[in-house]
């Protein structure tokens, strides 16, 4: 693990969605809460890998395959000042 702090921002360049969640939204007039807020997901480690659910319409959103592989993850984060 490097001692990048890059890594510890918003880094996020494609938001991961329900399809199902996502069109419902769209369907919405002037929705009052962001798609972000809207959507409900549980995301945690699997047999395999790291799996996005939704909540909303209990159903797999993606599940990543990491193959056997241990791939590199950074747990830590940065205090608010
Ligand atoms: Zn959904």
């Amino acid at each position: 693990m490097n001692d990048n702090y890059e890594n510890l921002f918003y880094n996020i360049k494609e938001p991961i969605v329900c399809e199902t969640c996502f069109k419902e939204y769209e369907t919405i007039q002037n929705p009052d809460i962001a798609l972000r807020d809207y959507v409900r997901v549980d995301v945690g480690f699997t047999q395999i890998g790291i799996q996005i659910w939704c909540q909303r319409h209990n159903r797999n959103v993606c599940h990543i395959d990491f193959e056997g592989n241990r791939p590199a993850a950074d747990f830590r984060s940065m205090e608010k000042k």
